[in-house]
């Protein structure tokens, strides 16, 4: 008998042995690898500005926790109004009498020496962007800090072609930026921010997060060492009036935001009637949709990374799976067995696939969103893991049978949970995707290519990924439509939001 024939025979399995997704979930279990590599933390870590860490004029400083146990990591400087102010006085000064001026290929060089220092300090850098924010260690070791050195030195390497940014047009800089990140995605927001700003002569005045700025002042650290001049990039630290007031100053002459719509929306109405430049990162519920030639069980684990990916705290987090009627039923099922294979826990140890949620409060939103999808009539499931004691933890959830009224299916949750839908045409699965007042990305799942291009046209979302999902890359620009925002980071695209055109 040839080995074909052997192989093709049946195998059936001796009585008594679990199914495999048995075997894989309850059977055996890694054993914990938590990372170890020093994170290097101040105890207290004071505002920077003009290039050095200063006390607080505020006098004031806040905690910043780990989400995973709860416990207090470090102090952090609350700026005020008056420390603002600093910051721009030190951000205006550097690019009047340095940054500014500097030729683009001497900017260049302070742009590659931030990404290799970041390179060299990627695994401490790791370590603290997991215990300040919660996110999966090798999340943030083999995405957000690579992912950042990456945007600096893409934007190294634009720094001395800038008059290929707009071809026959002059490029200059606008003067001192401001920037207001969120909690998600840290170091990369930051070097999102950062990196565009400065490789076209700007310089900077950034606010991370409430509960994640440890990783922007260790940054900062980086900024001392790579010797660029005082005042290039300043950072300041705070929460309530501090993004305000980081926002709203006259010095600044562009205003770029990442955060959540409603916040977004306080501030173009604080700044209408100005002339400051403004971009905006807003939010997002994007629809991955599976069509019946897809290769499923990619497709699964494509549609796992766009949910469960750093606890569903992704702006463009794939949170409406809508999938073809024909295999609703057979998908799910595998959706399902999947999820039970996920690890929820210890965000430091490298087997774990869902971290801690990033603090008390985005914990309380996610609980309160999934308590009106059971009370709107939709169907959980969650799997049967044991949640650390301590700590903030979400189980991965799916609801099915989820009509487009329901508020699971509409409102932002960022977090940990997916809602399933189901369509019958394509143009149903257009119409349904488009039907949301965000439009930020979305997902295709086919084995037609016609069929992805013409998808790719009419969903109104700014990113589309055929697929795969969660995919970025510096040299490609990302933002919204409608209330998901307007401008670009990345690419060339982005560098035109940070320049005046002559
Ligand atoms: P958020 O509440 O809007 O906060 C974002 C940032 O704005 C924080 O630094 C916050 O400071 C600050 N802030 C709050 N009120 C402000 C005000 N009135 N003026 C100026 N700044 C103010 O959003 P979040 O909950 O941190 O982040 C999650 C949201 O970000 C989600 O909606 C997500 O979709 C969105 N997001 C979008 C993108 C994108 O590229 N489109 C990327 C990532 C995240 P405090 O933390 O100190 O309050
Ligand atoms: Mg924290």
């Amino acid at each position: 008998m040839s080995t074909l024939t052997a192989q093709k025979r049946p195998v059936s399995r001796p009585q008594g042995r679990p199914a495999p997704e048995l075997i894989f979930g309850d059977l055996w279990e890694y054993d914990p690898a938590p990372e170890t590599a020093d994170p290097k933390l101040k105890a207290r870590y004071e505002l920077f500005i003009g290039g050095k860490f200063v006390a607080p004029k505020s006098g004031k400083y806040f905690d910043s926790i780990n989400p995973a146990n709860e416990q207090k990591l470090a102090q952090i400087a609350h700026a005020n109004a008056a420390d603002v102010n600093a910051a721009y006085a030190a951000a205006k000064k550097a690019f009047d009498t340095t940054w500014g001026k500097m030729p683009g290929k001497e900017r260049a060089k302070y742009l590659y020496r931030l990404a290799r220092l970041l390179q060299d300090r990627a695994r401490e850098f790791a370590v603290a962007e997991t215990l300040d924010g919660g996110k999966p260690i090798k999340e943030s070791r083999d995405f957000d800090v690579p992912m950042a050195a990456a945007h600096f030195f893409y934007h190294a390497g634009w720094a001395d072609k800038l008059d290929y940014v707009a071809p026959g047009r002059k490029v200059a800089p606008l003067g001192v930026v401001g920037q207001v990140i969120p909690w998600n995605f840290p170091l990369l927001m930051l070097a999102w921010k950062i990196a565009p700003a400065l490789a076209m002569g700007n310089t900077v005045v950034l606010k991370p997060a409430e509960t994640t700025s440890i990783t922007a002042l260790k940054f900062a650290e980086l900024i001392q060492d790579a010797g660029l001049p005082p005042g290039v990039v300043n950072i300041v630290t705070g929460f309530g009036d501090t993004g305000a007031a980081v926002m709203g100053h006259p010095t600044a002459a562009k205003v770029a935001f990442t955060g959540s719509t409603e916040v977004g929306k306080i501030i173009m109405r604080s700044l209408a009637g100005t002339d400051k430049k403004m971009t905006m990162e807003l939010g997002g519920k994007a629809a991955n949709i599976v069509f019946d030639d897809a290769p499923i069980d990619q497709a699964v684990e494509g549609i796992i990374n766009g949910i469960f990916f750093n606890q569903g705290h992704v702006c463009c987090a794939g949170s409406r799976l809508l999938v073809h009627e024909p295999i609703a039923e057979r998908f799910l099922a595998k959706l399902k067995t999947r999820i039970k294979t996920l690890r929820v826990g210890d965000p430091l140890d490298k087997n774990t696939d869902i971290g801690a949620i990033n603090s008390k409060e985005q914990l309380a939103t996610i609980t309160r969103l999934v308590a009106a999808g059971v009370k709107e009539g939709a169907k959980m499931f969650q799997p049967a893991c044991s949640l650390p004691a301590k700590g903030y933890y979400f189980r991965p959830t799916v609801f099915s049978g989820v009509s487009m009224s329901h508020r699971i299916a509409r409102e932002e949750i960022f977090g940990p949970v997916l809602s399933v839908l189901t369509f019958r045409t394509l143009d149903e699965a257009v119409e349904k995707a488009n039907n949301t007042a965000y439009g930020l990305s979305a997902g295709v799942w086919t084995d037609k290519g016609s069929r992805i291009l013409k998808m790719s046209t009419e969903l109104k979302a700014g990113v589309v990924w055929a697929n795969t999902y969660n995919k970025f890359d510096p040299t490609s620009p990302f933002g919204g439509y409608k209330e998901s925002g307007f401008g670009r980071e990345g690419g060339r695209q982005g560098l035109l939001d940070y320049c005046k055109l002559a």
